[in-house]
């Protein structure tokens, strides 16, 4: 579905990529007509895809677009929005439910008995606290009863690292 809208200021920002840090193709000045798709999801910001008059194309962010063109808060098959900055991330955690910022990640956790092993796993787009929580917990069983067999020996240490690797980048998360 394809949305008409006008600029309303100088300062939308067409992107080449859906990524703030990629190479700005246009900057639309103000009572400009463009082409807006319906907004996707891509790394937890929301992006339309923006045709210019002259055919070119690329991407805009959700905020910006809302902001600088007569789009407004129209809702564009969009997940909610918990706010509208600049940097606003609209995805649900997975365990928790709320929306937050999140990031995909894999906690895992290790129990080796020797001849079994159990192995526990949360994957998918998760909020701060709780990658903190779970990836502390995991680390911890881990550590504590991972060991003991053969194949644990050498996964454990692996689960371990990425494990005290996501809850590093926790520290860059908001919330
Ligand atoms: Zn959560």
């Amino acid at each position: 579905m394809l949305h008409k809208v006008t600029t309303t200021s100088d300062a939308l920002q067409v992107y080449r990529e859906r990524d703030l840090g990629s190479t700005a193709i246009a900057q639309v000045r103000k009572g400009i007509e463009i082409q807006l798709s319906a907004a996707t999801v891509h790394q937890g910001r929301e992006w339309m895809e923006a045709t210019l008059a002259d055919g070119s194309a690329g991407y805009v962010f959700g905020p910006n677009a809302r902001g600088h063109t007569t789009l407004g808060g129209t809702p564009l098959g969009s997940p909610p929005q918990t706010s509208a900055s600049p940097d606003a991330v609209i995805l649900r955690c997975r365990t928790c439910g709320q929306y937050a910022d999140t990031r995909l990640v894999s906690i895992n956790q290790n129990i080796g008995a020797i001849t079994m092993r159990s192995v526990k796993s949360i994957d998918g787009e998760l909020c701060k606290k709780c990658i903190r929580k779970y990836s502390l917990k995991y680390t911890m069983v881990s550590v504590v009863f991972g060991w003991w067999g053969l194949i644990s020996f050498f996964v454990t240490p692996v689960y371990i690292v990425t494990n005290i690797y996501h809850y590093c980048r926790t520290f860059r998360m908001k919330g």
